[in-house]
């Protein structure tokens, strides 16, 4: 069998849009489980777009979702260039053969020309109205050449092609009639290569067997199996994946908010996370599995398991993935990710060592790494701000005897062992002690730590603090309490 080679070819006008990091995770996963190359390559030809900058931040962002291409920037390849402005020359070329087995032929026809026919060919069809420049004489062109005229490149449409099915492994078999596709331009006047063309000619020479991409280059498709066929090479298997939807059914973009990878990631989701989430927008290794590595991905893909209908990007279930990915990631790379996150906030943090005794505080609280800078902010303030209504609710509540069991608890703690089990020993001794509810102990002592009577375990939390500031924080929050 031949090899697969499959390729991602982002426009670089701009940065990585999740809607292509899925195609290029989905071409990558091809090429792994099949054992072929994957290919990334730059359709940088329209130049007010195009820039370096734009190149780095997608080659910067497929990496960090942990992607690796076998040829292309950075890593080169015996198909190289990997950039289309550098591969005009291959574009020549295959113009050149075009032109000699007749499959191309240049117009002369100029923009009014053109609309006239095209007003023609609306009211009595194509058929009636082929381009006068097709069946040019040599001398005639030869002279019109010479004489200095500008002139497009066309492809020469053979008149008797009939149907131009699309065997696509989503969307199964497409017709589309070639009698009704004009003979498009495939070399503008400057010289330039359409997308149509140059795109083709680079599968060809990339020598690519899949075309994986998003559905909205259906419609280009059959036009480039006219230019395989005038290549006289074997159209590659076509992969149309469906668009990705926003929650309102349209077409994913800005609207809707983060749209590029790095939006996501400076949001704080996790390359892990989002690389899973994206690769089930539109495949699913069976009915069931959702959490899965990318190394499970490259052995389980397969085209057909690629999904027809449009996914719809669910940010309720993307943030639940992530929530999975930071509960099986450890302590030690959160704290990686946190730490600069905590000094941001102007947190004073020893080190990440320090970081990673709060992992256990979070780990299953949290859906983003950032959702914990606020939620651990008690343990670097100074003094804690005790939440309005948790001092009403808790240590004014009448009749609670918050007042009483704070000064109990500040007490025992002054020479308990300072770890979790020795706070918690030592706080259950004055529940016994006074013959109270557990409830009436420890929601006070939550509030006067952490501020509020929603937070994190309590003593586990009580044992990352000093001994002195968490007696201090107690101290300071009978005084506001009743009994
Ligand atoms: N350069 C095209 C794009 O960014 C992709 C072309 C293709 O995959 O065939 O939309």
């Amino acid at each position: 069998m031949t090899e697969v080679r499959v390729r991602f070819a982002p426009s670089p006008t701009g940065k990585l849009h999740i809607g292509g990091a899925r195609t290029a995770i989905y071409n990558w996963a091809y090429a792994r489980a099949t054992g072929g190359k994957f290919i990334l390559r730059i359709e940088d030809t329209d130049p007010e777009r195009s820039t370096q900058e734009n190149i780095d931040l997608i080659v910067r962002a497929m990496r960090w979702l942990g992607l690796d291409w076998d040829e292309g920037p950075e890593v080169g390849g015996p198909y190289g260039p990997y950039l289309q402005t550098q591969r005009f020359d291959t574009y020549s070329e295959a113009l050149a053969k075009l032109d000699a087995n007749g499959s191309a032929y240049p117009c002369f026809c100029t923009a009014e020309q053109n609309e006239m026919r095209r007003e023609a060919i609306q009211n009595d069809g194509l058929a009636a109205h082929p381009d006068p420049c097709r069946c040019m004489g040599c001398e005639e062109r030869q002279q019109r050449m010479a004489a200095g005229e500008p002139y497009v490149w066309r492809l020469k449409v053979p008149q008797d092609r009939g149907m131009i099915t699309v065997h696509d492994a989503v969307h199964g078999d497409v017709d589309f009639d070639a009698a009704l596709q004009d003979d498009m331009i495939i070399v503008r006047s400057d010289g330039s290569p359409t997308y149509n063309f140059a795109v083709v000619c680079d599968d060809v020479n990339m020598e690519m067997t899949h075309i994986i991409r998003g559905d909205d280059h259906f419609s280009n498709t059959p036009r480039q199996i006219l230019v395989y066929e005038a290549l006289g090479y074997p159209t590659p298997v076509f992969a149309h994946i469906p668009m990705i939807c926003g929650p309102d059914g349209k077409k994913l973009s800005k609207r809707h908010g983060a749209a590029s990878v790095e939006e996501y990631r400076d949001l704080g989701y996790l390359a892990d996370g989002l690389f899973n989430y994206l690769a089930l927008l539109g495949w699913a290794p069976d009915g069931e599995t959702t959490v899965f590595s990318r190394d499970e991905m490259a052995q389980r893909f397969s085209l057909d398991r690629l999904s027809k209908n449009p996914a719809s990007l669910d940010p309720e279930k993307l943030d639940w993935m992530n929530g999975q990915y930071i509960q099986m990631m450890g302590a030690q790379e959160f704290a990686q990710l946190l730490l600069p996150q905590l000094q941001a906030a102007g947190y004073q943090v020893e080190d990440a060592e320090q970081v990673a005794r709060m992992y256990p505080l979070v780990a299953e609280r949290v859906k983003l790494v950032n959702q914990a800078v606020p939620m651990l902010a008690y343990l670097f303030e100074d003094e804690v701000a005790f939440d309005e209504k948790s001092v009403a609710k808790i240590l004014q509540k009448e009749g609670a005897g918050a007042k009483t069991n704070l000064e109990k608890v500040a007490a025992v703690l002054a020479d308990c062992p300072w770890d979790c089990a020795g706070i918690e020993a030592a706080m259950r001794g004055v529940v016994d002690e006074l013959g109270v509810k557990v409830k009436f102990v420890f929601q006070p002592v939550r509030v006067a730590v952490t501020g509020s009577q929603v937070s994190p375990p309590l003593c586990e939390s009580m044992e990352l603090l000093p001994r002195e500031v968490v007696i201090a924080r107690i101290e300071r929050a009978a005084q506001v309490a009743v009994d």
